[in-house]
């Protein structure tokens, strides 16, 4: 597809349910009616970002901060485990503490408690170094949205300290190494054009990532872009349908997010080509405190 037939897709709400159908057929071709199911931990909601969008960000003084311990991040996976999961992703904002060290015991730790299974991680920028080290510890795969395929549009999400080129530069690294690799976008996010969306498609198709995480953007009360929209349910969809169409064998969850903008948007998202959902088993009396954006289901 060319550039402005894929612009005209993504832009085609009167033709979408079409578009739907298709992306759920490749879907079920691909993977048949099955939907993989992740156990996601959020490890910790401190991080030293400051991105303009996101609730964790290190400015944000409205949120308590937590961290979860090697002990309680292992009981979590043995909990998941003994009810049928096998992919654990550890989520977390980019917190000095977790020093590579303690993220590669946590690796071991879960690796030990739960045999045969796939440790995800989730953790942000680091150096080939680093990412080396978790790998070695047993990791297996690397979740790193590249957040935007345009450097304009970058500069508007992201303070000057983050960089652009540096995001890529890691998505590089982690596929050198050898991780499962997901990558992905931010869909309606403020500023973001069709174009845009064009672009971040035209990047994927470089990085040939295993997964893709796209979800809309929500409005979180205590950011800078506060005052912009959440992306629509409608936009979100038509651009999972469409990656499911480029990327059939892809593994694509149907996210938190879209279950936060629509009552039944995971489920919808489902029918329109995901075929992934991360259930959150952090400990409850935490979950409110991952706060990305307003509304978040603790589900
Ligand atoms: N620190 C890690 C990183 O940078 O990849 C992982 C945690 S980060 C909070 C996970 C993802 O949350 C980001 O890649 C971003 O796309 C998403 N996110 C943050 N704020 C959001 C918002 N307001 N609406 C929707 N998604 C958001």
């Amino acid at each position: 597809m060319t550039d402005s037939e894929l612009k005209r897709l993504i832009e085609d709400r009167e033709n979408q349910d079409e578009l739907f159908a298709f992306a759920d057929a490749v879907r079920r071709k691909n993977f048949g009616t099955e939907v993989q199911l992740r156990g996601l931990v959020e490890i910790t909601n401190y991080c030293k970002n400051n991105c303009y969008y996101c609730g964790i960000r290190k400015d944000n003084a409205h949120i308590e901060r937590y961290r979860l311990t090697k002990d309680i991040i292992t009981e979590c996976c043995k909990k998941g485990y003994a009810s049928g999961l096998r992919t654990f992703v550890l989520q977390g904002g980019e917190d000095s503490c977790f020093t590579d060290s303690r993220i590669c015991e946590i690796i071991a730790s879960i690796k030990e408690s739960c045999p045969g299974c796939i440790v995800t991680l989730s953790i942000g920028e680091k150096s080939y170094e680093s990412y080396l080290a978790y790998k070695n510890a047993g990791a297996d795969r690397f979740l790193l949205r590249h957040e935007t395929a345009d450097a304009g549009l970058y500069s508007l999400l992201h303070p000057k300290s983050m960089s652009f080129e540096h995001r890529r530069q890691c998505l590089r690294d982690l596929k050198s190494i050898g991780f499962g690799v997901g990558s992905g976008f931010m869909i309606g996010a403020p500023f973001q054009t069709a174009e845009h969306i064009v672009r971040d498609f035209r990047f994927l198709q470089e990085l040939k990532p295993d997964m893709i995480g796209v979800g809309p953007y929500i409005t979180q009360k205590d950011t800078p872009l506060c005052m912009h929209k959440s992306g629509s349910l409608d936009l979100s969809l038509r651009v999972l349908a469409l990656l499911r169409i480029m990327f059939p064998k892809a593994l694509i969850p149907a996210t938190t997010a879209l279950g936060t903008v629509a009552e039944n948007g995971r489920e919808r998202g489902l029918k329109a080509g995901a075929n992934v959902i991360m259930h959150n088993i952090s400990p409850l009396e935490f979950r409110r405190q991952y706060a990305l954006y307003d509304g978040k289901s603790p589900l």
